[in-house]
């Protein structure tokens, strides 16, 4: 492995979430020769960052920490002083509060023990009565059937996803980093080795791009370009949007997010077009191929700008229990959208044990975009070699994890039938009109 300077020329491949945030912190430590590619342009649409908006939590570690709230509490700890006061991302974060909440004892529990672990102040929420009053009046008129959580007004919120993906992306250009987007020129098709190493990347168009050191951070899809030995399950969520009026959107601002963890979430609506943008909650759905060589079922990821029908109905219940006012009305904007997940869903962000000039930056878990400053600081400390002893361990190359993984794993989420799904048991979709570029 050659010794790593400022002119070393480092490859990252995948510009979404982390590979942008990676690029800028690499700028601004003083790398001057970064290459980011991408299939897409910039945002790319398969990107799970390219989203109007996403959950964020704030946090920090305290003495009593155990290893893994250790890890946790101090990315918390790093995202929330990026998103609080890094001028590239602080002016996409709206830390409006945020509700949680479960409908049945078993998520109720969950809710309980997030109570017991968070450190900012909450209000209990038992009755329709509490839950509706979170909001202006008339917002929430839903009847939220055995609905208990809370309120945690302070420390959490929201971040404007697309717009802190376009601002690491234009920041990182403007220090100088290279980015290559599209298909064929950005698209990475496989890995460059030597005997023992990895040399860069092979993109569409037949060019070799050579490097000091890789980056492998394609999201879900980073498992079709290095095997990662059952560490990643490419898992697909559902998200939809409705468009608000004129009159709406003056009223619904700065709302606390609305999340019930077996139901979905709700974010205020976008500021750019006034669409309201909701999840409903499930296990994740897979899209499991078997491999004709080893005869193992792996799941796929594909991209699709419309979501299951039987999606759709649960994201509808979801509003008719809360905003039953807007429920059926039609959407505006489907799509499935993918995120990779570890066995422990902890991130894997770590040089390859064999493959020294690799690192690898996976696993987002459903909470990656949050994260999204401080991954970044992880890849470079990564690279660096000066990653903290405690995070190294909790993002470890750790297949010894996967070896007899449950591909069907819950992995402790909650909603539909309480099971991952197989998108080949789709055969009905929403049929929503506007798409954008796939
Ligand atoms: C529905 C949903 C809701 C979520 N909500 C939240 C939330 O509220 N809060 C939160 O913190 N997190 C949330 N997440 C998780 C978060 O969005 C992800 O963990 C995070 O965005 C992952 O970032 P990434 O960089 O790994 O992947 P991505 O952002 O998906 O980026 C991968 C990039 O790789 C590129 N790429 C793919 N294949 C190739 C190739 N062959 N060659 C070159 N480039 C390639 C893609 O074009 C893309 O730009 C959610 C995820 C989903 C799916």
């Amino acid at each position: 492995m050659s010794e790593l300077t400022h002119s070393s020329s480092i490859l990252i491949i995948g510009g979404g979430t982390w590979g942008s945030g990676a690029a800028l912190q690499l700028a601004r430590r003083g790398f001057k020769n970064v290459t980011v590619l991408d299939a897409h342009p910039i945002p790319s649409p398969i990107s799970a960052g390219n989203d109007v908006n996403k959950i964020m939590e704030e946090g920090s570690p305290s003495p009593e920490d155990d290893d893994e709230s250790y890890v946790w509490n101090r990315m918390f700890q790093i995202a929330t002083d990026a998103w609080r006061n890094d001028s590239t991302y602080r002016p996409f974060y709206h830390p409006t509060g945020f509700i949680m909440a479960g409908s049945n004892p078993e998520t109720a529990k969950e809710v309980e023990a997030y109570v017991k672990s968070c450190k900012s102040p909450i209000r209990r929420l038992s009755t329709a009565a509490d839950f509706q009053q979170t909001m202006p009046e008339g917002i929430l008129t839903g009847s939220f059937p055995n609905w208990t959580g809370f309120i945690r007004e302070e420390g959490a919120g929201w971040v404007f996803a697309r717009g802190a993906l376009e601002a690491a992306y234009h920041e990182a250009s403007r220090l100088g980093v290279r980015f290559v987007t599209g298909d064929p020129q950005g698209k990475v098709e496989r890995l460059l080795y030597s005997s023992s190493n990895v040399l860069g990347a092979a993109t569409a168009d037949g060019l070799e791009h050579k490097a000091d050191r890789t980056i492998l951070c394609a999201g879900a899809n980073s498992d079709r370009i290095f095997d990662f030995e059952r560490q990643l399950r490419p898992t697909a969520w559902t998200l939809a949007h409705i468009q608000m009026t004129e009159e709406e959107r003056r009223t619904w601002k700065n709302l606390p997010v609305m999340f019930n963890i077996e139901r979905g979430f709700f974010i205020e609506p976008s500021e750019a077009d006034g669409e309201l943008k909701f999840v409903d909650e499930h296990p994740g759905y897979c899209n499991f191929v078997k491999d004709p060589k080893t005869g193992e079922e792996r799941s796929i990821p594909f991209a699709k700008q419309q979501i299951p029908l039987e999606a759709e109905q649960r994201a509808r219940r979801f509003l008719h229990e809360t905003v039953p006012q807007i429920a059926d009305r039609p959407f505006s904007f489907a799509r499935i959208c993918w995120d990779a997940d570890t066995p422990d869903r902890q991130f894997l962000i770590d040089r390859h044990p064999k493959y020294s000039n690799l690192v690898v930056a996976v696993g987002g878990s459903g909470m990656g975009f949050m994260m999204m400053p401080a991954v970044s600081v992880q890849i470079a400390d990564a690279l660096e070699g000066t990653m903290e002893a405690r995070l190294k361990k909790g993002f470890r190359w750790r297949p010894e994890t996967a070896v007899a993984r449950d591909w069907h794993d819950t992995q402790n989420r909650f909603g539909a039938d309480g099971e991952v799904m197989a998108l080949q048991k789709v055969h009905r979709w929403t049929q929503v009109d506007r798409h954008g570029k796939l």
